[in-house]
């Protein structure tokens, strides 16, 4: 790669049988509240384990970041290539607003980014089955245990923008864990400008499309003198 690169972009009905029904493209989920939301359709395809730790969204954010996950996932989903929907470079950029109003680096918890259909903790819909939410752990050197530290993040990301949902300290819906900050910013799903939309919701076996969306690497690069967080 030269002064930029590309993500590939797969449509999930191009996928074979067992990766359709895994990601569920286009498949209506409830959440806990009964309310019904469209699973999304397009991915980034991430070829290596490599590409995963090399491609940025944004300086601060790699992919990496948020496909972190146990063996709650689905084992074919922790395979490469690796699949995360389009919509985690908008999170990766409110994220990175977030981190500059924090001051010091925000990580993000196992299990705490994109989460697939059929990850373990996908009990109802949730924001991280669109790649739009994300649990973090620690901010710069404070982990995210107690409520007074869960509250002023939470107060912090509230007053940057109206698009960020919080949970308060404590809840227990099961989506997600106690200790963890969580951040959504609800269910955003991206039609990436390179597809075209005039294809039916369904497979379509003799032709597989796919596109490639061309980032530029100098905008996104991680600042020299700090490391990869
Ligand atoms: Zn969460």
């Amino acid at each position: 790669m030269s002064d930029g690169e590309s993500i590939k972009i797969v449509d999930a009905f191009d996928l074979d049988d067992e990766l359709r029904s895994l990601l569920k493209p286009g498949e209506m989920v409830r959440d806990a509240d009964n309310r019904r939301h469209r699973l999304p359709r397009y991915f980034y395809e991430v070829p290596s384990r490599e590409a995963a730790m090399t491609i940025r969204l944004t300086p601060h954010f790699g992919i990496n970041e948020f496909v972190l996950v146990d063996l709650k996932e689905a084992a074919r989903l922790q395979e490469f290539p690796r699949y995360i929907p389009c919509a985690v470079r908008v999170l990766a950029f409110y994220l990175e607003q977030f981190r500059a109003a924090a001051g010091a680096s925000v990580h993000i918890a196992v299990n705490g980014g994109y989460r697939s259909p059929a990850h373990k903790m996908s009990h109802s819909a949730t924001p991280h089955m669109w790649g739009t939410a994300a649990d973090i752990y620690r901010i710069g050197t404070t982990i995210l245990k107690s409520q007074e530290a869960i509250d002023k993040y939470n107060d912090l990301a509230e007053q940057l923008t109206d698009d960020i949902t919080t949970y308060p300290y404590g809840h227990v819906t099961g989506s997600t864990a106690d200790d963890h900050l969580h951040l959504d910013l609800g269910y955003i799903t991206v039609v990436p400008r390179e597809i075209s939309e005039d294809r039916m919701e369904v497979p379509q076996e003799s032709r597989p499309r796919f596109a490639f969306e061309e980032r530029r690497r100098k905008d996104r690069r991680a600042p020299v003198t700090e490391g990869a967080e």
